[in-house]
């Protein structure tokens, strides 16, 4: 891939201590973009200051929201090389959410080089710190100037990379989470497999809302039944079932296909534990957290890896999983995730992906 290296102009800005990191508030000093026409493809890769684009009023993304992103990160291993994780993983699916909007692919080869590329130039953002990671935000936004409905001729494609804490800062604490059966995230049909910028608009609603009753996520259910459990703010979920099966929804077309859950099905077998993908009744499932057949509940995603879910807020009941609680299981499995993502322990799976670190 043919990238342009623009050189800095003003002073680089410094990596902030990791207290002030908070998350994604400070970005690195560069950023990768390119441009696409229908006539021309992709073109104008280049690797330059990161700082705002100039965007006419019109522009097609600013109005009809068609945008996609991914979400990964960068690790600091021991060795002082950074590993990525699954990163072709999170190229396939900008495809996938690509093509379901309406916009072009990018080559996943070169989208990967690209982010490398832009990592080995601003590798002293990726903290050594413990717990703390180098978060990557591809995205790709529609920029045609006009306000016809169609898709967009011209388009933005840009990473941007930006330093984060540890996401549990006073340890493994479980999470409080409000299952909503009034609004729903995504519908069959509809765009909930893509990540895309309008399933989170949809989302913050409610979500305020389950803030008001003191509740940090929310849980979504099917849109159609507002019945079947589908995912976690930005998370997908897991139930342990008499601490020893693991069960996740099964994708139905309305829930994002998570490289986390991917990885938490794979490993889970691996460590020995049984693992489904089913439909998961609401009103079954909390049953068996209040029969104790359900022993533990986490969401998982790049963000928190494995966050542990302490209780469940449904109408004005409150429900208690495993006395508010982190479990062994998701003890278990954030500890092998984290110890393969930072290249701590042996990667049997091949998920990692390393970049040497300059001068190394
Ligand atoms: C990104 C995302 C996830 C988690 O996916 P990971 O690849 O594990 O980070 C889950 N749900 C939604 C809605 C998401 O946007």
């Amino acid at each position: 891939m043919d990238i342009q290296l623009i050189p800095l102009a003003d002073a680089q800005t410094h990596v902030p201590p990791t207290e002030d990191f908070g998350f994604c508030v400070h970005f690195a000093n560069r950023m990768f973009t390119q441009r696409y026409n229908h006539g021309r493809g992709w073109h104008d890769a280049r690797i330059e200051a990161y700082g705002p684009f100039a965007l006419s009023p019109a522009t097609a993304v600013l109005h009809y929201a068609q945008l996609i992103f991914e979400g990964m990160k960068a690790y600091r291993r021991p060795d002082g090389d950074i590993n990525l994780f699954r990163p072709m993983e999170n190229m396939r699916r900008f495809n996938n959410s690509a093509r379901r909007m309406a916009m072009p692919t990018v080559d996943e080869e070169e989208h990967l080089e690209a982010i490398c590329r832009l990592i080995e130039l601003e590798h002293d953002w990726v903290p050594r710190a413990d717990a703390a990671t180098l978060y990557i935000r591809p995205t790709m936004v529609a920029t045609d100037d006009a306000l016809g409905v169609r898709a967009s001729a011209n388009y933005l494609h840009f990473v941007i990379i930006s330093p984060v804490g540890p996401y549990f800062k006073e340890g493994f604490s479980p999470v409080p989470v409000y299952i909503t059966d009034e609004y729903v995230r995504a519908v069959h049909g509809g765009v909930g497999e893509a990540k895309t910028g309008g399933n989170y608009a949809a989302s913050l609603y409610a979500g305020e809302e389950a803030r008001r009753r003191g509740y940090s996520q929310v849980l979504w259910l099917d849109g159609r039944e507002h019945r079947w459990v589908e995912e976690v703010g930005a998370m997908n979920i897991c139930f342990v079932y008499d601490n020893h099966r693991i069960v996740t929804p099964s994708l139905t077309g309305s829930i994002l296909p998570g490289v986390t859950r991917k990885s938490v099905i794979e490993l889970g077998r691996h460590l020995g534990y049984e693992v489904a993908e089913e439909m998961i009744d609401v009103h079954e499932m909390l049953a068996d957290v209040k029969s104790g057949h359900i022993t533990e509940v986490f969401g998982c995603g790049t963000a928190a890896v494995i966050a542990p879910v302490g209780k469940f807020g449904f109408h004005d009941e409150t429900i208690v999983i495993n006395d508010n609680q982190a479990g062994p299981v998701a003890r278990e499995l954030f500890q092998h995730l984290t110890d393969i993502q930072f290249g701590r322990a042996p990667d049997p799976f091949g998920w990692t992906y390393t970049i040497r670190a300059n001068g190394h």
